[in-house]
C-alpha cells in the first residue's frame, strides 16, 4: 500500500512539473509575440527633433480668458518618446477590390490596410490608439523624400473620407503593382503619409452606433441618451480633437466681442458645439496626429486635412506669414479647379476668437517655425497678431470638405470620389509633389 501511495505521489510531482513546463513555455512564446512588434519598430522613420523654446508671447496680456490650460512639457515629451511600430505584413499581395459597396467596420478596413502593406513600396505604421483602444494607423506609400500628409475623420460624423482615402490608396497600389508606368514614376519620387481614420471610435459610433463603444466608463457611454450621433464631433471623451491642438491660440479667447457661439467651456452633447478640452493635446488621437507631423513636416510638401462639410475648401491663416498664405492659397485654387469646391479666403478665418488649436493651426505654425514653448504649453512665437514670423518650411496646410453634407451611405461616397473629383484631387497631389522638384 505505501509504495502504491508514494507511485501516486510521484505522478502528481511530475504531472505538476509538465504544467509548469508548459506554462513556462507559454508565457515565452506569448512574450515573444508581443516582444516582435517591437522588435520591428521602425527606423527608417525620420526622427524627431525635440525643439522647445521659452518664449513668451509679448502681447498675452490682451488675453480674456484662457479655457484650455497649455500642454505639460512631460506630455509634450512623451509624443516623441512614443515611436510608431511597424505593422507590416508578409505574403504575396492579394489585389483588393473594393468599390464602396457596403458601409465598412474599421476593422474591415484595417484588413485593407494590413493587405496592403504587403507590397514593397508600402509601410503601415500604428501609430496610437483611440480613446475606446482602437488603432490608430500611418500609412506611407511611396520612395520618395518629399511627403504629401494627409489625414481624414478627425469628426465622428465626417466618415466619408475614410473610405474615399483608402479606396484611392488600394487604386494608387493596384496601379503601382499592375506596372503601370506614370504610378511608378510617381510613388518613386514622391511620399504619400496617410491617417485614414484618426477618430476611429467615432468612425464607428456614427455608423453603428454607441453600443460599437467598449468601454462603458467612457463619456460617449455614460452620456449615450443625450448624445445625438448624427451630429456627432468628438471623440469618446467628448472632445473636439480639432479644437484640442497645443497651437498659439489654442484654447484662448482675446478678440474685443463675445466668444463665439459655438465655443463650449465644459463637456456637452448640445448640437454643432465644440469643447476642446480642458488641457491641449490631452487626446490620445491629437497626440497621434501630432507625433505624424512632427516626425514629417521638415520633409512634408502639403498638408490635407479632410472633412465632411459643404465642398468648400478654407486657405490660409491670419495670423501666419505672407509667404505662407500665398503658397497655401495657390494650393486652395489648383484643387478648387479640379474638384470645384468653393474656395474661401483669409477673409474666413478667424483668431483669437475661441475657435482655434485645429489640426491645420498645428501644422501651419509648424510651417512657419514656430516652437513648443515650456511657457506656455503651446507652438509659440514672439506675437499673436502682426504676422511676426517667416516661412521656414513650405507646407500649405489646407482643409478640404469633401461631400455636402454627413453621409452613411456609401453612394454619397462613391459620387464624391468619381464625379465631384476628390480621386483627381488626391493623384493631381502627388503630380503637385512632382512639379515642386521640377521648379527646383
Ligand atoms: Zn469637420
Amino acid at each position: 500500500m505505501k509504495e502504491k501511495l508514494t507511485l501516486k505521489k510521484d505522478i502528481k510531482v511530475i504531472l505538476f512539473l509538465l504544467l509548469l513546463i508548459t506554462i513556462t513555455i507559454y508565457i515565452f512564446l506569448q512574450n515573444n509575440v508581443t516582444n516582435r512588434n517591437f522588435d520591428n519598430v521602425s527606423t527608417d522613420e525620420p526622427k524627431i527633433n525635440y525643439e522647445i523654446t521659452d518664449t513668451f508671447e509679448s502681447d498675452s496680456d490682451i488675453i480674456e480668458k484662457i479655457f484650455a490650460n497649455g500642454m505639460n512639457q512631460e506630455d509634450y515629451k512623451k509624443i516623441f518618446e512614443n515611436e510608431s511600430i511597424n505593422m507590416n505584413n508578409t505574403g504575396e499581395y492579394e489585389k483588393i477590390d473594393y468599390d464602396f459597396e457596403n458601409i465598412m467596420h474599421y476593422s474591415d478596413f484595417e484588413k485593407y490596410l494590413n493587405e496592403l502593406s504587403k507590397v514593397d513600396i508600402i509601410n503601415l505604421y500604428k501609430i496610437g490608439s483611440s480613446v475606446d483602444n482602437r488603432n490608430i494607423y500611418n500609412i506611407e506609400i511611396g520612395k520618395g523624400d518629399k511627403v504629401l500628409l494627409i489625414d481624414s475623420n478627425i469628426h465622428s460624423a465626417e466618415v466619408a473620407n475614410t473610405p474615399i482615402l483608402i479606396k484611392f490608396l488600394i487604386d494608387l497600389t493596384n496601379k503601382y503593382v499592375s506596372g503601370d508606368k506614370e504610378t511608378i514614376d510617381i510613388l518613386n519620387r514622391v511620399k504619400i503619409a496617410a491617417i485614414p481614420c484618426v477618430n476611429p471610435d467615432g468612425y464607428e459610433v456614427f455608423n453603428f452606433g454607441i453600443e460599437s463603444i467598449n468601454n462603458k466608463e467612457l463619456w460617449i457611454y455614460k452620456n449615450k441618451d443625450d448624445v445625438n450621433t448624427n451630429n456627432f464631433k468628438y471623440n469618446a471623451n467628448g472632445v473636439d480633437l480639432n479644437r484640442n491642438f497645443p497651437t498659439q491660440s489654442g484654447g484662448l479667447y482675446y478678440k474685443d466681442k463675445d466668444l463665439i457661439s459655438s465655443v463650449s467651456l465644459s463637456k456637452t452633447t448640445k448640437k454643432y458645439t465644440y469643447f476642446g478640452g480642458e488641457t491641449l493635446g490631452s487626446e490620445p488621437e491629437t497626440r497621434a496626429v501630432m507625433y505624424q507631423m512632427l516626425t514629417h513636416y521638415k520633409k512634408a510638401y502639403a498638408y490635407i486635412n479632410l472633412h465632411n462639410q459643404g465642398r468648400v475648401i478654407y486657405s490660409g491663416k491670419p495670423n501666419l506669414s505672407d509667404e505662407y498664405n500665398d503658397i497655401t492659397i495657390s494650393l486652395c485654387n489648383r484643387i478648387g479647379d479640379i474638384t470645384k469646391y468653393r474656395v474661401h479666403g483669409l477673409e474666413r478665418e478667424e483668431v483669437g476668437e475661441g475657435n482655434d488649436g485645429t489640426a491645420s493651426d498645428f501644422m501651419a505654425e509648424l510651417a512657419n517655425g514656430f516652437v513648443f514653448s515650456t511657457k506656455t504649453g503651446r507652438l509659440s512665437t514672439s506675437s499673436y497678431k502682426n504676422n511676426n514670423c517667416t516661412l521656414k518650411y513650405s507646407v500649405p496646410a489646407i482643409v478640404v470638405e469633401t461631400t455636402r453634407d454627413y453621409h452613411r451611405d456609401p453612394k454619397y461616397f462613391k459620387e464624391e470620389y468619381y464625379d465631384h473629383g476628390v480621386k483627381e484631387m488626391l493623384f493631381d497631389l502627388l503630380n503637385y509633389g512632382i512639379s515642386l522638384q521640377n521648379n527646383n
